[in-house]
Parts: C-alpha cells; structure tokens; sequence
C-alpha cells in the first residue's frame, strides 16, 4: 500500500523508515517538503533512493522564503507533486500574514497547472480563502492531507474533484467528527497517510510516527466502513495512481549499505 503525505527527511534514518515501510507492506510513499532547505534534502534523498516520489513546495508556514527559489526548484527537478502547500490562519494573529500565505500558494498552484503536477494542501482554519485561491486556478487537482474538518466543509473541496488525505488522527477514539468524515467520504476520493512524523496516532506519538504507520490508518478506516481491509488499500492505491500518476505506485529502492 501507499502512504499518501509524509516527510522522509525530517525523520533521523529516512532510508530505514522506507525498509521498515516495504517491511510491513507499504511499498511506497509520497514524502513531501516545506521548506527551501527540506526541499533541497528531498531532493538529495531521491539521488540516494532511485524510485523515490517526492513533493515539492513552500508550506504557508514558510511563507516567508523566497517563492521564486521555490518554484525554479519545482521547475527545474519535476517532483511527482507540488506540495506540501495550502493556507494555516489557526491563531489569533497567523503564522504567516495571509495576503503573503496566498501570494506564495497562488504562485505554487499556478505553476502545478502549468506543469500539469497534482498537489497536496495544508489546510488550517482557511476554508474559505483555499476554495478561492482553488477557483482561481481551475484544473488544478490535489488532496486535501490530513482533513480535520466536517463532511459540510468538505463538500465544495469535493465538488472540485479533491481527494481527501486521512491520517492518523482517525485512529484516536476521541475523533468522532473525523470518523464520521471517513466513513461517509466517496471511496474514489480516499487517500491514506500518516503525515510522518508530524501526526500522532493510537499506536505512536511524534517524532516516532513512520510510513509504516499508515496499515494502522488504513485498518481503522476499514473497519468504520465496515469493509475488507485488503480492499480498502488496493482502492486508496488506485485513487493514488489516479490523482498523482502510476509512477507514485513503484517501489523505491534503498541500497543494501548506504544508510
Ligand atoms: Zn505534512
């Protein structure tokens, strides 16, 4: 299976979580940057593991950085996926001024039309200024990871033609919006992930959340839907394959000796 949203180079052996992933079943993953320098250790990551999909982008966290560095980098090095980019207003006063958070996001969405690349988004109390910014750019396609919202706020997202990223905070028993967003989303829309290791989940808190994690996700989505779990994970692939290219699907490849 696939883990749609995690971030290899901000776990200390990004090489042994992928041998640990294959181990148990996971045979590849989209691990995503958000920063010019975790961009640049993406990058460097996916010259060590042939086969690697990688995501690209600015997150609204790091707004702050130069977009145009961003983008040169997306342009130039074609990552599977632009991301992980979106809109976080969470706060009283957000992390980022929000004119800069969608300069940076239209910029980035622009680009991921012009190169005709998927992205994944990072949406935070931002509802409506991301379907704006998503209307602006029509034909752009994407996945909204780690959806922490009402199924009411999911809607127009899906009318869209968005996926829909479920992460590990499913798997908490306190999560009863969430669950029910799980249970009641189009299964064509479903992608799994663990957000690695950023999201906590039942069975491992941050930074010791893995790729290998998101069998867990995947059980617990399967079983509020009240479906086989085999079938789960071969649907949520083939959205995968669907929204991000066939390619994101190939197992990446660590050398036996180059930890
Ligand atoms: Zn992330």
């Amino acid at each position: 299976m696939f883990d749609s949203h995690c971030h290899l180079t901000d776990l200390e052996d990004p090489q042994g979580a992928i041998i640990d992933a294959q181990k148990a079943g996971v045979g590849s993953m989209l691990t995503c940057g958000h920063s010019l320098a975790s961009n640049r250790a993406e990058l460097s990551l996916r010259d060590r593991v042939p086969g690697l999909s990688i995501a690209l982008g600015l997150h609204p966290w790091n707004a702050d950085e130069d977009v145009e560095v961003a983008l040169d980098l997306i342009e130039r090095h074609q990552p599977a996926v632009v991301g992980e980019i979106g809109l976080d207003l969470w706060g009283e006063v957000p992390i980022q001024p929000l004119a800069r958070q969608l300069y940076v996001l239209e910029a980035q969405l622009h680009l991921a039309r012009k190169l005709n690349l998927a992205v994944t988004l990072h949406s935070r109390k931002a509802i409506e200024p991301l379907l704006g910014a998503l209307r602006n750019h029509p034909g752009v396609r994407g996945a909204l990871h780690a959806w922490s919202g009402s199924y009411e706020q999911l809607r127009p997202f899906l009318d869209l033609g968005m996926y829909l990223g479920i992460g590990g905070a499913v798997t908490r028993s306190r999560a009863k919006r969430l669950q029910r967003v799980a249970a009641a989303a189009p299964l064509d829309r479903i992608l799994l992930e663990t957000d690695s290791p950023a999201i906590g989940m039942d069975i491992a808190e941050p930074p010791h959340v893995r790729p290998a994690h998101v069998t867990r996700v995947a059980e617990a989505v399967a079983k509020l839907r009240a479906m086989d779990v085999a079938e789960l994970e071969a649907r949520t692939d083939e959205n995968a394959a669907r929204l991000f290219g066939e390619r994101v699907l190939a197992r990446p490849r660590v050398t036996q000796g180059d930890p």
